[in-house]
């Protein structure tokens, strides 16, 4: 028998090249890897830890591709509010007046979200520098939380697009993204450079942010289309095309960039983007709530586009739950495919010999191997391989009676919004145990909380806030 640090049984989901699933199998973990994968049957392994056994389920780590951590202290405020009313009325404010210290509390209850719910790796984009060291309080945050991160630290300079006090030189956002990746990269963070999408800087800066990325071979990270692009392209740069197309007229869509949402796009821009080689973030669970009736991932998935699934800012993405967003993965593109056929004038008749398009499985593959390779990362993490570094879940089945029988395992996992929070027994991260049966090892989420709350209520009377808190609820609050 050789010798490892922690042995896990149970049923093995590795998303490894073959999609092999051991219903009886083990991951040992020697120093922070994986050292061997395989049936039960095949374990030549002792350890010093076992854990796991009948009943339990392994999987990678989750990959959240798409997040804004320090809007944590203005979750779900959006609801009820105008597109202007909460970027200008609160969104910005409210952020831009995040500190260090605030920006850690803000964004400590999404980290949690997401660590609890088997989250070992998260993108981040910031763009609230009103305070230079507020991206270092997220930053601090996710060290603490014990998870990976691959930070975007966004440069604004548009006056028409982004507030006074939010805007940099490009210079001085640079000369910062310098600083924060000398300070906080590791084997657990990396830093690069971006913007938050085409109208939030001059073409020049914008290319110079990216050729900063290609430089450093990091990712280039923007949201496209967004929302003003295609008037800002059409009045500003004399340009009907649209978002992606323009970045590629300039020579700027490549292998490094990862583009998020990506909806409403002209008709050839997902062959595009998948010549080009360029990622895409996914965040259905976001467009649903917003009400995005033609959502497709198909276009990208059937041109081997690298796609992971994200979640957004919780000003919007109510619950930072990786989990819903992969039902709502399923359910978006479902939804969106009806709308299509509906929208077509082809008046297909129903046969019942058609089949709904996608499955569990490729909802949780985004979630895992996909947005490993969406960062760029699969080469250490994503799959359950010999080599890879050990981020891994482990789940308790034995009481979660919505994932009875367990034949049916991968749908009632993914369309019944994953396993209850205590039902998750374990998360690693590079063999490091950092939640133990749904609680983080070191982080009081109570504290998390409390802290969160009071936040809130100060930021909304120092920006003065406070007239969008429950704005057009429908209830008579007292
Ligand atoms: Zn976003």
């Amino acid at each position: 028998m050789k010798s490892c640090d922690t042995l896990l049984r149970g049923t093995i989901i590795t998303m490894d090249s073959e999609r092999h699933a051991y219903l009886d199998g083990f991951v040992a973990i020697d120093k922070g890897l994986i050292v061997g994968v395989g049936s039960a049957d095949d374990c030549d392994y002792d350890a010093k830890e076992m854990v796991g056994g009948d009943g339990h389920i392994v999987i990678p780590g989750l990959v959240n591709v798409h997040a804004h951590l320090v809007q944590g202290c203005i979750r779900g405020m959006a609801e009820g509010t105008t597109f202007e009313e909460r970027l200008f009325g609160f969104y910005y404010p409210m952020t831009g007046a995040c500190d260090e210290e605030r920006s850690y509390i803000s964004s400590m209850p999404p980290i949690l979200d997401l660590v609890r719910r088997g989250v070992t790796t998260t993108a981040d984009d910031h763009f609230t520098h009103v305070h230079k060291r507020s991206i270092d309080g997220v930053l601090r945050a996710v060290h603490d939380s014990g998870i990976r991160c691959r930070m975007a630290r966004l440069i604004l300079s548009d006056p028409e697009n982004a507030p006074d006090g939010f805007r940099e030189s490009l210079d001085e956002g640079l000369g910062e993204t310098e600083r924060v990746k000398t300070e906080w990269e590791d084997d657990f963070t990396t830093v690069t450079a971006s913007t938050i999408g085409i109208t939030y800087c001059t073409p020049d800066e914008f290319k110079e942010i990216w050729q900063w990325t290609v430089t450093h071979e990091r990712q280039f990270d923007i949201h496209a289309p967004s929302v003003l692009d295609s008037r800002y392209l059409a009045e500003r740069r004399g340009w009907d095309g649209g978002s992606f197309e323009w970045m590629d007229h300039e020579g700027l869509l490549g292998p490094n960039v990862i583009a998020a949402h990506a909806q409403t796009l002209r008709p050839s821009e997902a062959e595009l983007i998948a010549s080009r080689g360029a990622s895409i973030a996914l965040v259905p669970d976001m467009e649903q709530v917003l009400g995005l009736v033609d959502f497709d991932a198909r276009k990208f998935l059937d041109n081997d586009v690298k796609c992971g699934i994200g979640l957004d800012g919780p000003v919007v993405a109510y619950g930072h739950d990786l989990w819903t967003a992969l039902r709502g993965f399923l359910t978006a593109q479902r939804l969106g495919d009806q709308h299509r056929k509906e929208m077509s004038n082809k008046n297909e008749q129903w046969t019942g010999y058609e089949t709904l398009f996608g499955s569990a499985e490729l909802a949780l593959e985004l979630a895992t191997i996909g947005g490993a390779k969406a960062l760029q990362m699969d080469d250490r993490i994503g799959s359950l391989e010999v080599g890879k570094e050990a981020d891994v879940v482990l789940i308790d089945r034995r009481g979660e009676t919505h994932l009875s029988p367990p034949a049916a395992l991968m749908p009632n996992l993914i369309l019944g919004n994953g396993p209850s929070h205590d039902a998750i027994s374990r998360v690693l991260v590079r063999g490091r145990t950092v939640v133990e049966n749904g609680e983080h090892v070191s982080i009081d989420r109570r504290d998390a909380v409390r802290q969160s709350d009071a936040l809130h209520e100060t930021l909304l009377d120092e920006v003065d806030a406070r007239k969008f808190v429950r704005m057009r609820s429908p209830f008579t609050w007292v």
